[in-house]
């Protein structure tokens, strides 16, 4: 037990100042969690379901959605678990799930959305996360959240599941923050929301108004954009006024040499792909707040990614 406690605290993350700065990460399997823990993740920030309804013909039952859920909350041996639920949409086909054909579907039915459009399919879900994954581990986390009525609503929804499977613990549920519209409302979805994380991959694409899929824009899609920093600084705003937790899920996460933006920003958890953790963790170590908070603001201020980048000292992939 001893030796075990001496892993755990060597596997913490914390500034140079003595702020702790938790490094989850991003998941899609148990096999994804067990690589991630080996890698050193303290947890799952991002859980992704889509893959659980990509294989079949009609929605996944309760019974089998609840064991995937248990064996990857086992694979991560009651580290926290952040499962976002369903993200259906045209932009990314299900063909359990077929949805009409639409001229913008980044633009439309998707996420949250979708969900409160099939309520019979997140409350499948959501029975099967509550009973796969013990309280204790488990936030659940809305996407493409665009105002905080979705989170009362979603949140109805799973208090009606608790009820319904005797479960008295309370469970957070959180808000991604991947549309301009949540970033700008942050502090009103935060009154709703037990915690917010960034989903940068969206955010960039809306606030930039460019196709995440779209390789002619490839090379200008950047959530480095100063535009979507200042979202970011805006959301963390709204999450600090209410006393809630903040991080980041999306791609730009993976990045050892934006970490220093990012905590600067105020993010306090950075979920990222498992490979570049123990990179993200020894660059997290040099770090002392104020200059993260320097920098971030300085970032702020430029006008274009490439002027970001080249003040990291970082050209885009
Ligand atoms: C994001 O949009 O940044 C995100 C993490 O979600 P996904 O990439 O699954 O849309
Ligand atoms: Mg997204």
């Amino acid at each position: 037990r001893a030796a075990d406690a001496l892993a755990a605290a060597a596997q913490d993350c914390v500034m140079a100042d003595g702020r702790r700065i938790e490094i989850f990460a991003n998941l899609a399997s148990a096999d994804d969690a067990r690589h991630a823990v080996a890698m050193g993740a303290e947890g799952c920030g991002l859980l992704r379901t889509e893959f659980l309804f990509a294989e079949c013909d009609t929605p996944p039952g309760e019974d089998w959605q609840a064991g995937v859920y248990a064996d990857i909350a086992t694979a991560l041996g009651g580290r926290p678990l952040i499962v976002r639920t369903l993200d259906a949409g045209a932009d990314k086909p299900l063909r359990c799930l077929p949805f009409a054909p639409e001229e913008n579907p980044a633009l439309g039915m998707r996420g949250i959305r979708f969900s409160m459009q099939r309520p019979d399919v997140l409350a499948t879900q959501l029975r099967a996360i509550l009973r796969g994954v013990p309280a204790t581990q488990l936030r659940i986390m809305l996407p493409m959240v665009v105002e905080p009525g979705e989170l009362r609503a979603a949140r109805a929804l799973l208090d009606d599941a608790r009820r319904d499977l005797g479960i008295a613990a309370p469970v957070e549920l959180g808000a991604m923050i991947e549309t301009p519209a949540a970033a700008i409302l942050a502090d009103a979805i935060a009154v709703e929301a037990d915690f917010l994380s960034i989903g940068s991959n969206d955010l960039a694409q809306y606030a930039l108004a460019m196709d995440r899929g779209n390789a002619g824009l490839a090379a200008r899609i950047d959530a480095l954009h100063p535009a979507v920093l200042r979202l970011i600084a805006a959301a963390a705003e709204g999450a600090r006024k209410h006393g809630r937790w903040f991080g980041i899920c999306g791609g730009i996460a993976s990045d050892p040499d934006a970490a220093p933006l990012l905590i600067g920003l105020g993010c306090r958890e950075l979920s990222s792909v498992a490979n570049p953790i123990p990179a993200i963790k020894a660059r997290v170590r040099t770090l002392d707040l104020a200059a993260c908070e320097h920098l971030a603001r300085r970032a702020c201020a430029l006008g274009s990614a490439e002027a970001v980048r080249a003040l990291l000292g970082k050209e885009k992939p």
